[in-house]
């Protein structure tokens, strides 16, 4: 089973290469920002606490997202493996993703970390909120509370799969296909060990 972690900062394109790499590996694709919204548009409970932290670029609280995670990791157990995008996104979530998967006897293989530089970041970010309307990706004082959020919350992660051995970084600055194409060698690389 293969269990990758896609790790990056807001407008790294965790979404666009967790599409490709679906298609390329059959692998079982969990964003719990795409979970998220999906709560806010059946406006469930849930999806309305967790709006009030996504229109500020605040994360919700880890209790919501891990028992997200924990209920589609428990209706999938036949897939082949699993992405994990936009999660986990701090240090309690990955001790709690490690829990779940233990009982699973499925570890993570590995976390690709995509590193790409602030501007281009937000950038990214900027265009992708003309195109699909994410108010979080509109207003830039947002975008830089999200990026600030996850240098103080989330990149600790690194640290985090650099102690269990798991952590790669993937050069994530470059045309789609250029960044499809490192992750592909680095994921057959894997695959073959
Ligand atoms: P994303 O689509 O991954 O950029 O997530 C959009 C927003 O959803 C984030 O800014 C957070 O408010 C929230 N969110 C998504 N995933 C998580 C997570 N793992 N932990 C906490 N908040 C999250």
């Amino acid at each position: 089973m293969l269990n990758l972690v896609l790790f990056g900062p807001p407008g790294a394109g965790k979404g666009t290469q967790a599409e490709f790499l679906i298609d390329t590996y059959q692998l079982m694709h969990l964003s719990t920002g795409d979970l998220l919204r999906g709560e806010i548009a059946a406006a469930t409970p849930l999806g309305m606490e967790a709006r009030a932290f996504m229109d500020k670029g605040e994360l919700v609280p880890d209790t919501v997202v891990i028992g997200m995670i924990r209920s589609k990791l428990k209706t999938h157990p036949d897939a082949r493996g699993f992405i994990f995008d936009g999660f986990p996104r701090t240090v309690e979530q990955a001790r709690a993703l490690d829990q779940l998967l233990e009982e699973n006897k499925t570890p993570i293989s590995a976390m690709l970390s995509l590193e790409v530089e602030h501007q281009e970041l937000v950038n990214r970010l900027m265009g992708r909120g003309v195109v699909s309307g994410r108010a979080d990706d509109q207003d830039p004082t947002i975008i830089e509370n999200r990026i600030d959020v996850y240098g103080r919350k989330t990149a600790p992660l690194i640290g985090y799969y650099q102690a269990q051995g798991k952590h790669i970084g993937i050069d994530g600055m470059g045309s789609i296909s250029e960044i499809a194409g490192r992750l592909k060698e680095t994921v057959d690389r894997l695959l073959q060990a």
